[in-house]
């Protein structure tokens, strides 16, 4: 098995095209691995209706030192690009910004705050918000590995338990063919029908289908689902993707991806539940220190 980091040099070798993307992606998988985070896990919110993912309206205290040097540590990253547009995003001035309530838009999905957000800071839009997606998950891949033993194996829906995203992708797990999505926000799995649409949630057997390119490996191929034009990709292995590994297995089957568009077939740009969580800061002692 190679490393997180071993696989972001191999994406390299294969797709050179998307360095500045993956040098983003690696500074990533250092702060995804960075115990810091932990201390942000809210306590005691485990006992919510059995469709509400976990994090839903949680109000969370994040200490604004850790949120700045996520989006520092990214940011450079993206500025080593020859990219302009990800590039903008380093040369864009953070000193206006509150971190946090970027923090908080990042982890709500909000598109519309995160597209001011870049105005404010001059930095292209797209590239903004795809950065800012991913400066939220350091956190989310915490609150993973805290809850990932605890989640509820009452949980049948086709959103993350935790974070409400769409799956990135099912794995199909060991001899007996066990399913399992894969959540691209925090790299939780969960359990889910063998038959099932994450996005519809239909069992029509006659509605779902199964796309397998041609080129693709063997182990992997594309559930459909003609009720609403939905696609998920899918691997079969042993053991499944680790939680770091999820956005770098994503990557690396576009092919799949390109097989299902071309098709037309998509994912939903919504996220499957919006979780309107609240940011506020956890350590105001710093905030006094600072502004002497
Ligand atoms: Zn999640
Ligand atoms: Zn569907």
């Amino acid at each position: 098995m190679m490393s997180p980091l071993d696989r972001v040099k191999d994406l390299r070798r294969r797709y050179p095209e998307w360095t500045p993307w993956l040098a983003v992606i690696g500074a990533l998988l250092e702060e995804i691995e960075d115990p810091s985070w932990d201390a942000a896990v809210p306590l005691g919110t485990l006992s919510q209706a059995s469709t509400v993912p976990l994090l839903a309206k949680a109000d969370l205290q994040v200490d604004e030192r850790a949120a700045s040097r996520t989006f520092e540590k990214l940011t450079r990253a993206a500025a080593r690009s020859s990219v302009p547009q990800m590039a903008s995003v380093r040369s864009a001035s953070y000193a206006k910004l509150d971190v946090l309530r970027l923090f908080q838009a990042a982890l709500n999905r909000d598109s519309e705050g995160l597209q001011e957000f870049a105005s404010v800071a001059g930095a292209d839009p797209d590239a903004f918000r795809a950065v800012a997606a991913l400066a939220a998950m350091p956190f989310l891949h915490a609150c993973n590995r805290h809850w990932a033993s605890s989640l509820p194996e009452s949980w049948v829906e086709g959103y993350c338990p935790i974070c409400g995203a769409w799956p990135a992708f099912a794995d199909v797990r060991g001899i007996e063919r066990a399913r399992y999505f894969r959540c691209g926000g925090c790299g939780a799995a969960w359990q889910a029908r063998c038959l099932f649409c994450p996005y519809c949630g239909t069992t029509d057997h006659e509605a779902l289908g199964t796309l397998v390119p041609a080129r693709s490996e063997s182990n992997s191929a594309v559930d459909t689902c003609n009720g609403c034009r939905g696609y998920l990709k899918t691997f079969t292995t042993l053991q499944g993707s680790s939680p770091a590994t999820v956005i770098l297995d994503d990557l690396a089957s576009v092919e799949l991806d390109l097989a299902a568009l071309e098709r037309g077939y998509k994912r939903p740009s919504a996220a499957g539940y919006a979780l309107d969580v609240t940011v506020t800061e956890s350590n105001p002692v710093a905030v006094f220190a600072r502004s002497d």
